[in-house]
């Protein structure tokens, strides 16, 4: 049995049934034990892999989205550039190579990291070199902010409901046979709809929103980000999930040895950003095409051998398909004080001329 079971079927035989974050909380970050904690999950090696471990093209665009929203903003100086759990660094390593093509960029960038995982810093702090990392968003430096968060906000803990008639109940954890399952308990929460029909389960993620409310807070006029994760507007039922070794397991299978992860409630994200902000919402798929996905992979192509063309089309084709990542995985983008709409959205009819100004 490993340390972190025995950790949590403790505490469920002192205190009783677990909410369901309270699990998530310590598989993920228990700060001995927790998945994050001590290894990098990510990659062919690993346990599951993100958009930009796939291609390059993608960090390059969102560093170019970046780019035109500072030019939007008139260009401050400096200008705090700010991811929220980075991974292994690779999207901002490609969002500071294509800035490097825009005048003034580079000397205005202060790049700070969202981090709790030590393991996950030392990987950043190789690749990337001169950046600050913040344990949480309250600690962010003041002043004008670019972010982005890729696959950031479904790895916090979701708490699960179930309507069950008319009544709705907590799914927890509990030990019934010398096994962890999942089973229930009342609730006394309190926003859950009346209108859902019986039986279905909601998620809803009070961490994902105070980090959120947070980082409403620390941004100023003005600021421009990007929220990337799979989930939807006003998802319902369960999607909390276990990923090993690129495979589904039950969530109760390996605690802190499996990634756990969750759909994002992109429309409870939404309202938690002051009225101040505006916001953008669009699929994974068409933001990329909006941005010029299909332009960068032809020029990338260029002049290379039949294999690497393939994989350029191959991960085109994974970020953008509908039946891949193009349509379950979704973007917002917050925003405040920009010149123009930001690239990229339904709105947006002149990304192209845009870019080209870069
Ligand atoms: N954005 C990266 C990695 C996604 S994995 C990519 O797209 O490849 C999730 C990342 O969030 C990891 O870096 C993990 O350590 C970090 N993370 C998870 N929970 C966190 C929390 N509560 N605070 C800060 N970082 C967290």
């Amino acid at each position: 049995m490993t340390e972190l079971l025995k950790l949590i079927r403790t505490e469920i035989l002192e205190k009783g049934p677990m909410r369901l974050d309270r699990y998530m909380e310590l598989c993920l970050s228990h700060p001995e034990f927790g998945y994050y904690m001590n290894r990098d999950p990510l990659g062919s090696l690993g346990d599951f892999t993100t958009a930009p471990e796939i291609s390059q093209i993608f960090g390059e665009l969102i560093g170019l989205w970046l780019a035109q929203a500072w030019i939007d903003m008139g260009q401050p100086n400096p200008i705090n550039l700010v991811e929220l759990g980075p991974g292994r660094g690779t999207l901002m390593s490609d969002i500071l190579r294509v800035s490097n093509a825009v005048n003034g960029l580079p000397e205005a960038l202060q790049v700070t990291l969202v981090e709790t995982s030590p393991e996950l810093r030392s990987k950043q702090r190789a690749l990337l070199g001169a950046a600050s990392w913040v344990e949480s968003v309250g600690n962010l430096p003041d002043g004008p902010i670019l972010f982005v968060a890729n696959e950031f906000f479904d790895a916090l803990p979701v708490r699960q409901f179930q309507k069950i008639g008319d009544m709705w109940v907590e799914r927890v954890v509990v030990i019934a046979q010398d096994q962890l399952v999942v089973g229930q308990q009342k609730t006394d929460f309190k926003m859950l709809p009346s209108h859902l029909p019986d039986g279905i389960i909601v998620e809803r993620s009070e961490a994902a929103i105070a980090i959120a409310k947070k980082l409403g807070e620390k941004l100023k006029k003005p600021c421009a980000g990007l929220i990337i994760d799979y989930g939807d507007e006003n998802g319902t039922g369960e999607t909390l999930q276990a990923v090993k070794q690129h495979k589904f397991i039950n969530i109760l299978d390996h605690p802190g040895e499996c990634d756990l992860t969750a759909h994002v409630d992109f429309g409870a994200l939404k309202v938690t950003f002051p009225d101040k902000f505006e916001t953008e919402m669009t699929t994974q798929g068409d933001f990329l095409r909006n941005i010029g996905i299909h332009e960068r992979a032809e020029a990338l192509s260029s002049g290379k051998s039949a294999i690497v063309q393939e994989e350029i089309r191959a991960a085109v084709h994974r970020l953008t398909a509908d039946d891949e990542m193009g349509r379950l995985f979704k973007v917002m983008a917050v925003h405040n004080g920009l010149f123009q709409k930001p690239a990229g959205f339904p709105h947006d009819t002149k990304a192209d001329s845009r870019r080209k100004s870069l």
